[in-house]
């Protein structure tokens, strides 16, 4: 992201919706395989589920705002997704929009997800360390926190989602499996690694083009 202030259009905002919704349902079989080791088994579908829903309205959500864009996708997030993740995912997505400012740069954006992933802990009585998708999204917000480039910061997404693949999960369905959690990667933790690397390559095509 560059320095300077940026304001999504309504045309970027679709376009980034449309990439997260391609790049969820190319992975839907992986998340759900994911989810099928330590988990139920439905976090690929409930994943699709939350980012169709977003798509079919995306012509009303990105005429809004960015922040109250994002707060109408976190909405359709908590409706559509289900489980313990659409909660989360939901949180995530209603508090960066109530957080981020119209016009915003690189610190503002920092603060909102610092904020965004501090809502998604309260919800999930979660900490780091747990197995969990805050597992990604701490290190993401350090990442942006510190100023990193956004290729840095979806390389920091990726190796933290394989960092979960050692961890025992302590919250959620896999802390049921307890020790039998280690050796799988989080699903959750492979979704927002997922969202990060997307969102970070349509930036950084966006900058190309410029
Ligand atoms: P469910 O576990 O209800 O089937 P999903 O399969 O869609 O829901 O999502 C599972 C993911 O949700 C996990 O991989 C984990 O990343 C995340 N998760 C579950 N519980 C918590 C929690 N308490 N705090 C943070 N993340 C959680
Ligand atoms: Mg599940």
């Amino acid at each position: 992201m560059s320095k300077t202030m940026t304001r999504l259009t309504s045309e970027d905002m679709k376009a980034l919706i449309g990439a997260m919704q391609a790049a969820i349902a190319e992975n839907a079989e992986r998340l759900t395989a994911l989810d099928q080791a330590i988990g139920d088994g439905d976090h690929g579908i409930n994943m699709k589920r939350g980012f169709d829903a977003i798509a079919a309205d995306a012509d009303a959500i990105c005429d809004k705002p960015t922040p109250q864009a994002l707060s109408a996708a976190g909405m359709k997030l908590v409706m559509s997704v289900g489980g313990a993740s659409g909660p989360l995912f939901g949180t995530l997505f209603m508090t960066l929009g109530k957080s981020l400012p119209e016009d915003f740069e690189c610190g503002a954006f920092a603060d909102a997800f610092a904020k965004a992933v501090d809502a998604v802990a309260a919800r999930g009585k979660s900490s780091a360390g747990q197995k969990t998708m805050l597992d990604v999204l701490y290190p993401v917000s350090d990442a942006l926190a510190a100023g990193k480039s956004v290729g840095e910061v979806a390389a920091v997404a990726a190796e933290a989602a394989e960092a979960t693949v050692p961890m025992e999960a302590k919250r959620g369905r896999a802390s049921f499996l307890g020790e039998r959690s280690i050796g799988h990667m989080d699903p959750g933790s492979c979704s927002c690694s997922l969202l990060v690397n997307t969102i970070a390559a349509w930036i950084s095509a966006k900058e190309h083009a410029a």
